[in-house]
């Protein structure tokens, strides 16, 4: 008895010794390690467990249990961080009346598959900002691994003012608007501002989104007018600091980013009106800029299908699509800090990688438009030390394409291999 219990014990302890667990050798013909510059040929990346083992010269020999996957015709390179996606929405024509129709399972059911699209592009880590809270239920799900999803730090509710780009009543009849509050995620004044922080805090969100100026797709007129004050603005720092929260802010129209720059955002998403004190400002207080050119490219498509968008969205995605890309290559060009982002949702779940073509159109080389998506995205999220590169102790999120996308970024777009957290999820 005595001794079968001995025996059981020394099962145990051997069989979860990192000694004898599988290890993953992944021969890889090419590898953009995300550190270097150049690509290496015929390498093996190590993976034992959810971790980068080690990084060795030629194709290691497999010994024992160890599993080989050949992707000796692929360049390999670090997963895939996308900074702006919203996972629970995905744009469809007459979209805006879901939200009288769609239970929160009928949203979670969505949102689950568009975590598992995303995944499969090569998207290991993504910021949701912005969603009904279904995304915190969602990243908690991943997490567990009940569903196939990116790795997800989630701003639950996007932080809007009375009427504001995420206020969620607007556009609806009287009797349906009510006055939603901070707790629903609309602020008026510091003392509000506080209290939507520390409830977003209470509901499990990882960072807080505010929507500093109008917005594209919200069922309102202006879509690029301030709609913070900075004081506001300040606030909601303030306390997102408190928590270690960053704060990302949707901007479009100047004033509000600059409002919003002054007050210590982390980063200002699309920008797309920004003139050169703009500018200057990012450039004086380090804010990264998430441009999301396929959001603007794709609403101002959309908005040319009669019926696509409610009477009031329309004009202004006519009018404010088409200027990103060009607010994108002025920005680069005057060394803005450059952070990739799509505003997937707003766009069909899966085709992100299309932002680097687009980034790459506009004047960024191919190497710095994929480091924006990985080292740099790494560092704004704090999380240099676990992802965003190909590195011995860290986390083993890795893809893998057909071409050098240093020659060629659309190869990007066809993802042929995705490993996240040590697990193949595409082979
Ligand atoms: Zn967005």
């Amino acid at each position: 008895m005595k001794n079968s219990r001995l025996t059981h014990l020394l099962f145990l302890l051997l069989s979860t010794s990192p000694l004898f667990a599988q290890r993953t050798l992944l021969h890889c013909g090419s590898l953009l390690d995300g550190v270097g510059s150049d690509l290496q040929r015929e390498v093996t990346v190590v993976v034992e467990g959810n971790k980068i083992a080690a990084v060795q010269k030629g194709y290691t020999r497999p010994t024992g249990s160890d599993r080989v996957v050949d992707l000796k015709t692929k360049t390999v390179l670090p997963g895939l961080i996308d900074m702006h996606v919203h996972l629970e929405f995905e744009t469809r024509r007459g979209g805006a009346v879901d939200n009288f129709t769609q239970n929160v399972p009928d949203v979670a059911f969505l949102a689950a598959r568009h975590a598992r699209t995303t995944l499969l592009a090569g998207f290991t880590t993504v910021r949701d900002l912005g969603g009904t809270g279904v995304n915190v239920a969602l990243r908690n799900a991943v997490n567990r691994g009940l569903v196939e999803g990116p790795r997800i730090l989630t701003s639950g509710k996007s932080i809007a003012t009375t009427g504001g780009h995420a206020d969620p009543t607007n556009g609806y009849r009287r009797d349906l608007m009510g006055d939603p509050g901070p707790k629903e995620g609309v602020i008026n004044g510091p003392e509000d501002a506080r209290k939507a922080v520390r409830q977003r805090y209470k509901e499990g969100a990882d960072l807080i989104k505010i929507t500093a100026t109008g917005g594209v797709l919200s069922n309102a007129k202006d879509g690029s007018g301030p709609q913070f004050t900075e004081e506001e603005v300040r606030a909601v720092v303030e306390a997102a600091k408190d928590y270690g929260f960053a704060v990302a802010a949707h901007a479009h129209g100047a004033e509000g980013m600059k409002r919003a720059i002054r007050a210590g955002v982390t980063t200002i998403e699309h920008g797309t009106f920004m003139d050169d004190e703009a500018i200057a400002l990012f450039k004086k207080h380090g804010t990264y800029f998430v441009p999301t050119i396929i959001a603007g490219k794709t609403v101002a498509d959309s908005a040319r299908i009669f019926g696509y968008y409610p009477a009031l969205v329309t004009p202004k995605a006519l009018a404010i699509g088409p200027k990103i890309q060009d607010t994108f290559a002025k920005a680069y060009k005057a060394g803005v800090k450059i952070s990739f982002g799509t505003d997937a949702g707003v766009f069909v779940h899966g085709y992100n990688a299309k932002e680097f073509e687009y980034m790459v159109e506009a004047g960024m080389p191919p190497l710095e438009a994929i480091r924006s998506a990985t080292t740099v995205n790494a560092e704004l999220l704090g999380m240099k030390a676990q992802i965003g590169s190909i590195e011995a102790g860290k986390l083993a999120d890795l893809i893998a394409v057909d071409q050098n996308p240093i020659q060629n970024i659309k190869t990007l777009q066809q993802v042929r291999f995705v490993m996240k957290d040590g697990k193949i999820y595409k082979e």
